[in-house]
């Protein structure tokens, strides 16, 4: 059996990893010119990190992880509000979920998968025709490709649903919001070592990640719901972040130097159907929760290992196979959906009570009972 795959992202990688499991033979079309890293700091847990198990990618990834030891909110003026401590921070997170940047995670699902599927860089897919025997995908390289099912998984934006599926604005909610990370070259001296330092004021967050090995992510989310210039990514964050101080302006100087910025609006992509004979969309291409759910990697890594698991249990069926993976996923995909959706309202409030109220459970967190139950019920079990 044999699955073309466009995107080598998480979902991409994790898929051709599954499916080179129950052994069938995969060619991944990725449309960067090369594998992409840096990013920004992802929490993996629940499906994924279990999935990550059952393939057999734990170790790896929890030796590429990395723990917060201080999380520190501040004020708008820099100010500290309150911090969490190293085991609080684990407290909220639960033992069996892990913090790591998201290309480290792409990086060993493709040290995983590199000598068991074929990978082609700077190419995309240009058209795809099915019958009930095969699917026959025609690439940007001028090549035609035939396979049993033809994978999706090229994210937000995907090029594979625009094709099959219909226009991006039939499935795309935006949320409100818009996003940009990027590295710094150097960790601020405000950021102690290991530790997060993010800061709430007036419908805009920043924060500045140190993530191990003297690396360090910046993060601008804001809200966007008054219409916003269409600028490019330095002016629209000046303009948005440019009356702030503590380490923002050393953030904001080190967006110049930066290798690549993820920047773009925060929006779910709500698809009735995920399948299409044998064409099917995995990971933020289907069912995008957003960074509000902080659930999108484990949900990618998640679904990958189903889908193998149908794959697997439904020879020669392959649209049976996508219904069943489609009955089993969906529910836990439209879950994190509903959760960023109400995340949406308290993540950047405008309002400075409504962002006092959003940060309370956390202020309690701290308070050494309260850190005890939590504990008990997430760590201990
Ligand atoms: C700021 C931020 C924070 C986040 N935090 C978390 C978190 O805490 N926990 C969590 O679990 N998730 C988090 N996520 C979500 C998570 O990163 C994604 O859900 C996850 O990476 C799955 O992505 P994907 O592989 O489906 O898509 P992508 O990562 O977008 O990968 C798609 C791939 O397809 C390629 N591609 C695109 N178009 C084409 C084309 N036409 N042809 C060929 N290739 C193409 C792209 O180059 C890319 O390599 C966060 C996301 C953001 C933006």
């Amino acid at each position: 059996m044999r699955a073309i795959i466009i995107g080598a992202g998480i979902a991409g990688l994790a898929t051709a990893l599954r499916l080179h499991q129950i052994g069938w033979d995969t060619l991944i079309v990725e449309r960067a010119p090369a594998r992409r890293g840096g990013g920004y700091a992802v929490t993996f847990g629940g499906i994924g990190y279990d999935a990550a198990e059952r393939m057999g990618i734990l170790p790896d990834l929890r030796a590429k992880s990395f723990e917060t030891t201080e999380l520190v909110y501040h004020k708008g003026d820099g100010s500290r509000r309150f911090a969490l401590d190293r085991a609080t921070i684990a407290a909220t997170t639960g033992a069996r979920s892990i913090t790591i940047l998201r290309g480290d995670l792409e990086a060993v699902l493709y040290d995983a998968v590199r000598d068991h599927a074929t990978i082609r860089f700077g190419t995309t897919l240009t058209a795809v025709a099915q019958d009930e025997q095969a699917v026959r995908v025609t690439l940007s390289d001028g090549t035609i490709e035939t396979a049993d099912l033809l994978i999706g998984a090229d994210g937000l934006h995907s090029a594979t649903r625009a094709l099959l599926f219909g226009p991006e604005e039939d499935f795309l909610l935006d949320l409100d919001h818009r996003v940009a990370v990027f590295m710094l070259e150097q960790r601020p001296a405000a950021i102690a070592p290991g530790a997060t330092g993010t800061l709430s004021s007036r419908g805009r967050t920043a924060a500045v990640i140190s993530v191990g090995d003297d690396r360090n992510v910046a993060f601008f989310g804001y809200r966007a719901d008054h219409a916003l210039p269409d600028e490019d990514v330095t002016t629209q964050l000046e303009r948005i972040y440019g009356d702030l101080g503590w380490v923002i302006p050393e953030a904001l100087a080190g967006l110049e130097r930066a290798d690549s910025v993820y920047f773009d609006t925060i929006s779910q992509v709500v698809a009735p159907s995920w399948s299409s004979g044998r064409v099917v969309l995995l990971g933020d291409a289907a069912w995008c929760v957003t960074l509000f759910a902080g659930y999108g990697s484990s949900l990618a890594v998640g679904g990958a290992d189903r889908l193998g698991t149908e794959l697997a249990a439904h020879p020669g069926d392959i649209p049976g196979a996508l219904h069943a993976w489609e009955a089993v996923v969906r529910p836990e995909a439209e879950r994190k959906q509903r959760l960023g959706r109400r995340v949406k309202g308290v993540y950047a409030p405008a309002n400075p009570l409504l962002l006092w109220l959003s940060l309370l459970p956390l202020r309690l967190a701290t308070l050494p009972p309260v850190r005890r139950y939590m504990t008990r019920r997430f760590i201990k079990g």
